[in-house]
């Protein structure tokens, strides 16, 4: 496994950063599928965190609109972002939902329930209720999949 940098401040080598390992585990959420059932999705994530981020996404499915969730991600060990190798970030919908500096895709708010804005039902959710940071915020470039517990 490489090393990997984190702000500058944290060293990420074999499942550690800054000498302390990141302690992982794994959450089953129930999230609507295109075909407007439900299924249920695994995710990686901080274990510090992984109470929260189960609200959250109860949240979510319960939401009248049924938002759907076709992909979601959170741990990555390398990034260009510190929040995935800690699992503290979390995209959604990267299809619909491009980061504007390295992922290509779609972005139509308007006529696809998948792109999110900020009148978008998860960003409320996560951003509003739940205080996260979304990358369609950003200034110098959106990340419209990406959502953070601390920023970046
Ligand atoms: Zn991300």
């Amino acid at each position: 496994m490489s090393k990997y940098k984190v702000n500058g401040s944290y060293t990420w080598v074999d499942g550690k950063i800054g000498g302390c390992p990141v302690e992982k585990t794994s959450i089953d959420i129930k999230v609507w599928s295109s075909s407007s059932t439900d299924t249920t999705m695994k995710l990686e994530v901080n274990s510090k965190i992984a109470g929260v981020v189960k609200k959250m996404f109860e949240d979510i499915y319960n939401d009248p609109s049924h938002p759907v969730i076709e992909s979601i991600g959170c741990f990555r060990d390398s990034d260009g972002y510190p929040g995935h190798p800690f699992g503290v970030a979390i995209d959604i919908n990267p299809d619909h939902n491009p980061d504007t500096r390295d992922y290509a895709a779609p972005y139509n708010p308007a006529s696809d329930p998948l792109s999110m804005n900020e009148s978008h039902p998860i960003v409320k959710i996560i951003r509003d209720k739940y205080g996260w940071d979304w990358g369609g915020d950003w200034n110098s470039k959106k990340d419209y999949m990406h959502f953070s517990f601390w920023g970046g």
